[in-house]
């Protein structure tokens, strides 16, 4: 009997065997031009990537971190000021807001879609005196409601910056890319993101030719001359290895993404046929204890960053050694909801603020899904999960 296929969570060297060829021309290029900061090659990223978002600009700085933070500083947010955002996402989101004197106001997520649940952020906005920025992020490759949170920006006077930092190539509700519909959305390059760079990277898409130019100074130090500083920015520059490398990959991104969606399809598939509901239904509600994400009708399209199922809190991590004992691979994202993370202690947040986010902390699992998994390894991971589960 052969042995099962080892199924790692993510198998960037099995991606990395189909560019080889592409990419070391294009380091190549990049070392016998000896350009390393900005640049034409960056230059060329730009146009691509606004051509891929759907918009007019696309800015390249040094990490999705810093993407958000030169938005917010772009937006004059600071001091004072108030930002909706979730709890159940990457430290970033948040993180960019307090850096900046700012106060995250954590709202809590709709727990079929995992975002930002557009009921409870009217009734936190209804309470905002400073009320800055609406941050909404597109959790794990699913578009926010941008209908209702645009609308509500709209009320409110303020602006939409998206964290599309898992969200590359999505679509929302409109059947518009993400990126083009906030007033400026924030990516990343980090490696295991659906357009990983070979380090750290990110950008800012708008269609504000202002906003553009103002994120272009405020990314070297406030200078749109050189010597000369109109305004205190920051070093946070991408490099032209970087821009060559996701050039490379960015032709990939399309057929990438959709091996993501034709593997989440056949996973939903596989859970569907064996008792599993998707999490539009509450666990709650009986049946076979797992939840499948909630499905996506086009226009609207997902990218699966993450293939998230749901399983009872007391299961979650006993399923996960299981899955790992069968050699597949898995993680939770994310674990604590950011109220009750130390540094946001001052805030003072206690568990239950926000239950849907402290649920789904507790209950979610993310599966293997790239574009490189195999029917095989997928077959194992369902079955490993579903002996488990089912038991
Ligand atoms: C990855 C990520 C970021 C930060 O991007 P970096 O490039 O790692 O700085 C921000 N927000 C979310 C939701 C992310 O997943």
């Amino acid at each position: 009997m052969s042995s099962p296929p080892r199924v790692p969570a993510l198998d960037l060297r099995a991606q990395y065997a189909t560019i080889r060829d592409e990419v070391r021309a294009a380091v190549d290029r990049v070392f016998e031009n000896q350009a390393f900061i900005l640049g034409e090659e960056v230059e060329s990223l730009e146009r691509e990537l606004a051509t891929f978002c759907e918009v007019r600009f696309a800015v390249t700085c040094g990490s999705g971190s810093d993407a958000l933070l030169l938005a917010l500083m772009a937006l004059d947010i600071g001091p004072g000021d108030e930002v909706i955002c979730p709890a159940f996402t990457f430290f970033a989101t948040a993180g960019a807001v307090s850096r900046l004197g700012a106060r995250p106001v954590f709202v809590d997520i709709d727990p079929a879609t995992y975002n930002l649940d557009p009921a409870a952020t009217r009734a936190a906005a209804a309470r905002c005196t400073r009320l800055r920025a609406i941050l909404p992020v597109h959790l794990y490759g699913r578009a926010a409601d941008q209908d209702a949170l645009l609308a509500l920006a709209e009320e409110h006077r303020v602006p939409l910056v998206e964290d599309a930092a898992q969200a590359i190539g999505a679509r929302d509700a409109s059947g518009r890319r993400i990126g083009g519909r906030g007033r400026v959305a924030c990516f990343s390059f980090y490696p295991t993101k659906n357009l990983g760079g070979a380090g750290e990277g990110g950008f800012l898409s708008t269609d504000d030719a202002d906003l553009a130019e103002r994120l272009r100074r405020l990314r070297v130090h406030g200078s749109s001359r050189r010597y000369v500083h109109e305004e205190l920015g920051m070093n946070s520059r991408l490099d032209a290895l970087q821009a060559a490398v996701l050039r490379v990959k960015l032709r990939h991104l399309d057929a990438w993404n959709a091996a993501r969606c034709r593997h989440a399809a056949a996973y939903d598939e596989a859970f569907a046929r064996a008792g599993g509901r998707p999490s539009t239904v509450p666990l709650t509600a009986g049946g076979l204890p797992l939840r499948t994400p909630a499905p996506v009708a086009a226009p609207a399209a997902h990218v699966y960053h993450q293939y998230v199922i749901r399983v009872p809190a007391e299961r979650r991590d006993p399923l996960r050694d299981h899955l790992a004992s069968r050699g597949v691979g898995s993680d939770v994202y994310y674990p604590l909801g950011l109220h009750l993370q130390q540094c946001f202690a001052s805030l003072g947040h206690r568990e239950g603020d926000l239950p849907e986010t402290d649920r789904a902390a507790r209950e979610v699992v993310a599966l293997p899904i790239y574009a490189e998994l195999s029917d095989a390894q997928r077959e194992h991971a369902v079955a490993s999960v579903l002996d488990f589960v089912a038991r």
